[in-house]
C-alpha cells in the first residue's frame, strides 16, 4: 500500500483540452537518438509511460530544416516519414494511458546546420553558439512569416502524429530566448525594444499553435525564468515579466533557467530540487499548471513541492531514466525499490558524442527496442545451474542481483569487508557521495533475494574458487591504477621516475594514503578523477598543482556537461592549473614537465606526484582459472567469464550493463556476429533498420 502523503502525486491534472492521470511528467529530454533512431526513441518513451509516467514528451524536435542540430541527434517533425516515427512513440506512450507531448524545436544561432546547409536565421546574426565558424542571417519580416508557419505546420504534423501537447519551445539559448532579451535583441521594429515586443513571436507562435491545434493538443510553453551565473537582476526580473504577461495564454508552463549548468548539474555541485528558488513566484503569477525539473528521486520531495504550491507537476528527466518505473514504485508504496539517479551525466554524454543514451544505474536504458530489455523484466533462469560471482563492485553486484532476480543460485563473494568496489570508494571522494547509490540500490535489492548469498572478506584464490564447485564462475575483479606513468599520451611507462619516489595513485589516495607537502596530479585520463583527486588534496590544504597533456581540466568531462563547472572550482580552490603539458620525468624532489606543442621543458618541485594515467585490469585469477579450465580434461566448471574493469577498464555505467548483459545472456546462445539482434526490416525509406533503428 502506498503512502498516503503520496496520494496527490497521483492526482489527475488538466491540462486545456487533455487530462494526465498524474503529476508524474517526464520533461523533454534528449536520447542520442532524435530522428536517426525513431524505433529506439518510441520503445524507450512506451517504457516511461508503461513505469507510470502521466506524461511523457520527445526531445527537442525541428520544425524545419532551416534548424537542424547534428551531430547531437535532434527529433524532427519536417514531413510524413517523421509523423509515421512519432506516431510510434504516442501509440506506445497512449498504450499506458499517457499523454505524449512533442517540443517543437527552432535553434536559430546554436544551430550550424552541418547536416542541411540550410542558412540558420535569428534574432540578428551571432556567430553560432556551440563554436562553429557559421553566424545565422539577422531575420528579416518574411523570415518571422516563414518561421510561424514552420512553426504551424510542425504543430499541425505533430497532431496527425496523435501528440496531445505541443510545445513552444521559449529557452536554453534558441531562437526564442534572443527574441526575449533585451542583450540579444536590438531590434528597433515591433519584435524589439520594450518587452511587450521582444515577446511578441513568443505570444504569436503560442497563439498560432493554439489556433492550430488547440482544439484536441495542450500548449506548453518551456520558459527560463533566469537565474544564470553572473546575470544582472535586470535580465532575470524582465524574464519574470515576461512570463506575467503571457501568463494565462499556455496551458501549461514548463519552467527552467537558462544555465544548464545548474539544471542539469552533476551531483557533484548540484543537489535535489535546486531550481526552488528560481520558481516560487511562478504559481503566483498564473493559474495554468506549471511543471519543473530537479532531479527529484524522494517522494517526500516531490510531495512536499505539490502540496506548498511550487508546481503542480513533478517534471524529471534523469530520475525518469535511471527508473522509468520511479511513479509505479511509489504508487505500489514500494519506494525503496526505486533506482535514484546518482547525478552523474553519463545519460547525456551520448547527445554530445551523438550515441544512444546510456545510464549508470539502468543497464536497460536505450536497449529496449534493440535488445528488447526491460528495466523491471527479466527471463527466468533456464537451468539450476549455480553462479559464483567474485567481486561486488558494480560488475559484480549488478550480475548476482540480475542473476537472482532471474532465479539462479547465486554466491557473491568480495575480498574486503566493504562492498560496491569502485563505487564505495570513489563515492568518498568531493562531491561524489551519491553515487554510493550504485551499490546501495543492489544491495538492498539482493538482500530481498535469499537465493543470493553474499560473502565478505573473502578473497578468493583459483583452489578456493574450484573448490566452490559452482556451475558458472564470472570474475569481477576490477582494475587498479598504474604508478609507472603509462597513459594515453604516453602509451608505454615513463623510464625517467625514480624508484621509491613518492608515486601515489587515486586508489592510494581513496585508500587513505594522502601525501604530505606540495603535490602534482598528473591527469592522462581527462575524465572526472584527475579534477576530484587534485579537488581532494587542495581541501587539505596541500599546495596542488594539477598537469594534463589536455588543454583544459578534465576534458571529458564536457560531455557530462560539468567541465566548466570543473575548472571553475578548481581554480577557485586555488588549484594551479597546468595545461597541454606531458609528464616527462621525476625524481621524488622535482618533475619534469614539457609542453605538448613547443616541447618546451619546465620543472615543478613536489613532495608527491599522484598518477592519473590508466588502469590496469586485476584479471590475474580470470588468466589463472582459464589455464586451468583449457588444461583439465573434466569440466570443472560450465563457463568462465569476466566482466566490468577486470575485462576492460571503462566508466562505471559500462561495468554495471556488462554485469547485466552477463546476467541476461547466462544459459543462452546469444548472436556474437550480431550482438545488438538487429531485425533486419525495411522501412518506408528504403533503410535498413541498421541504419535508422
Ligand atoms: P567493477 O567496476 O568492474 O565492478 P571494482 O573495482 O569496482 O570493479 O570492483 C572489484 C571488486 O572485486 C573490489 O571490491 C575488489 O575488492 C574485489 N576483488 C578483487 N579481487 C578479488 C578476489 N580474488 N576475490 C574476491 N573479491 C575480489
Ligand atoms: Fe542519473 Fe547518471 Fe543515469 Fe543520468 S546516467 S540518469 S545522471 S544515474
Amino acid at each position: 500500500m502506498r503512502d498516503s502523503r503520496h496520494d496527490l502525486l497521483f492526482e489527475p491534472v488538466q491540462i486545456g483540452p487533455v487530462t494526465a492521470k498524474n503529476r508524474f511528467y517526464q520533461v523533454p529530454h534528449c536520447t542520442g537518438m532524435g530522428w536517426l533512431r525513431p524505433k529506439m526513441a518510441a520503445a524507450l518513451r512506451g517504457m516511461k509511460a508503461e513505469g507510470g509516467w502521466g506524461v511523457v514528451c520527445t526531445e527537442w524536435c525541428s520544425i524545419h530544416p532551416a534548424s537542424d542540430d547534428l551531430p547531437h541527434p535532434n527529433a524532427a517533425l519536417w514531413n510524413q516519414d517523421h509523423i509515421r516515427d512519432h506516431a510510434l512513440m504516442t501509440e506506445a506512450v497512449h498504450s499506458h494511458g499517457a499523454l505524449a507531448g512533442v517540443e517543437l524545436w527552432f535553434g536559430g544561432a546554436s544551430s550550424a546546420n552541418h547536416y542541411t546547409r540550410e542558412t540558420a536565421i535569428d534574432v540578428t546574426s551571432i556567430p553560432n553558439l556551440a563554436g562553429h565558424p557559421y553566424q545565422p542571417r539577422a531575420m528579416g519580416k518574411s523570415d518571422i512569416r516563414e518561421l510561424r508557419r514552420w512553426h504551424r505546420e510542425a504543430a499541425l504534423r505533430a497532431k496527425e502524429a496523435d501528440f496531445d501537447i505541443v510545445y513552444v519551445y521559449a529557452t536554453h539559448g534558441y531562437l526564442l530566448s534572443h527574441f526575449l532579451s533585451a542583450q540579444t535583441n536590438l531590434r528597433t521594429d515591433e519584435y524589439g525594444g520594450s518587452m511587450e515586443n521582444r515577446t511578441r513571436l513568443l505570444r504569436e507562435l503560442i497563439e498560432d499553435t493554439k489556433d492550430a491545434v488547440g482544439d484536441r493538443c495542450a500548449v506548453a510553453v518551456r520558459y527560463s525564468v533566469g537565474g544564470d551565473d553572473g546575470e544582472a537582476q535586470s535580465l532575470t526580473q524582465e524574464r519574470r515579466d515576461g512570463l506575467e504577461m503571457l501568463a494565462e495564454l499556455p496551458d501549461l508552463w514548463d519552467i527552467n533557467i537558462n544555465n544548464y549548468y545548474q539544471e542539469m548539474g552533476v551531483s557533484r555541485f548540484i543537489k535535489e530540487g535546486s531550481l526552488e528558488e528560481h520558481m516560487s513566484f511562478v504559481k503566483s503569477v498564473t493559474t495554468k499548471p506549471v511543471v519543473t525539473v530537479g532531479r527529484f528521486t524522494s517522494p517526500d520531495t516531490m510531495a512536499s513541492q505539490i502540496k506548498r504550491g511550487v508546481v503542480d507537476f513533478i517534471g524529471a528527466a534523469r530520475p525518469s531514466i535511471a527508473d522509468p518505473f520511479l511513479p509505479k514504485k511509489i504508487e505500489e508504496g514500494r519506494p525503496e525499490d526505486i533506482r535514484e539517479c546518482i547525478g552523474c551525466n553519463i545519460c547525456y554524454t551520448g547527445d554530445g558524442l551523438g550515441t544512444p543514451i546510456r545510464c549508470t544505474q539502468n543497464p536497460t536504458m536505450g536497449e529496449e527496442w534493440r535488445r528488447d530489455w526491460h528495466p523491471e523484466v527479466i527471463a527466468k533462469k533456464h537451468s539450476d545451474a549455480s553462479v559464483l560471482v567474485v567481486g561486488a563492485g558494480p560488475a559484480g553486484l549488478e550480475a548476482a542481483r540480475a542473476l537472482g532476480q532471474r532465479g539462479y543460485q547465486v554466491m557473491l563473494t568480495e575480498a574486503t569487508r566493504e562492498l560496491g568496489g569502485r563505487v564505495t570508494r570513489e563515492s568518498s571522494l568531493p562531491g561524489l557521495g551519491e553515487w554510493r547509490r550504485v551499490r546501495d540500490y543492489r544491495l538492498g535489492q539482493i538482500e530481498k533475494m535469499p537465493n543470493v548469498e553474499i560473502f565478505r572478506e573473502s578473497e578468493l584464490s583459483v583452489d578456493e574458487v574450484l573448490s566452490v564447485g559452482a556451475d558458472h564462475v564470472v570474475i569481477a575483479t576490477g582494475a587498479t591504477w598504474r604508478s609507472d606513468g603509462f597513459g594515453r599520451s604516453h602509451p608505454y611507462p615513463v623510464k625517467a621516475l625514480g624508484s621509491g619516489t613518492n608515486i601515489l595513485t587515486p586508489d592510494d589516495v581513496m585508500a587513505g594514503r594522502m601525501p604530505d607537502g606540495p603535490t602534482v596530479v598528473y591527469d592522462d585520463d581527462s575524465f572526472y578523477m584527475g579534477g576530484v583527486i587534485a579537488e581532494k588534496l587542495r581541501r587539505a590544504n596541500l599546495p596542488v598543482v594539477l598537469v594534463t597533456p589536455e588543454n583544459t581540466v578534465s576534458a571529458w568531462c564536457k560531455y557530462t556537461s560539468e567541465q566548466y563547472q570543473v575548472q571553475k572550482s578548481l581554480l577557485e580552490l586555488g588549484v594551479e592549473i597546468k595545461t597541454a603539458h606531458s609528464l616527462v620525468a621525476y625524481d621524488g624532489r622535482e618533475l619534469m614537465i614539457s609542453c605538448t606543442h613547443t616541447d618546451r621543458q619546465q620543472s615543478i618541485k613536489a613532495h608527491a606526484l599522484i598518477m592519473v594515467t590508466a588502469r590496469q585490469p586485476n584479471d590475474g585469477l580470470y588468466h589463472a582459472l582459464q589455464q586451468q579450465f583449457e588444461s583439465h580434461e573434466e569440466l570443472l566448471f560450465r563457463s568462465l567469464r569476466r566482466i566490468g574493469d577486470c575485462d576492460a577498464p571503462a566508466i562505471i555505467a559500462a561495468a554495471v550493463y556488462s554485469g547485466h548483459r552477463y546476467a541476461r545472456e547466462l544459459d543462452t546462445k546469444p548472436d556474437s556476429d550480431m550482438p545488438l539482434q538487429v531485425k533486419s526490416v525495411l522501412l518506408n525509406d528504403g533503410m535498413t533498420n541498421v541504419e535508422r533503428q
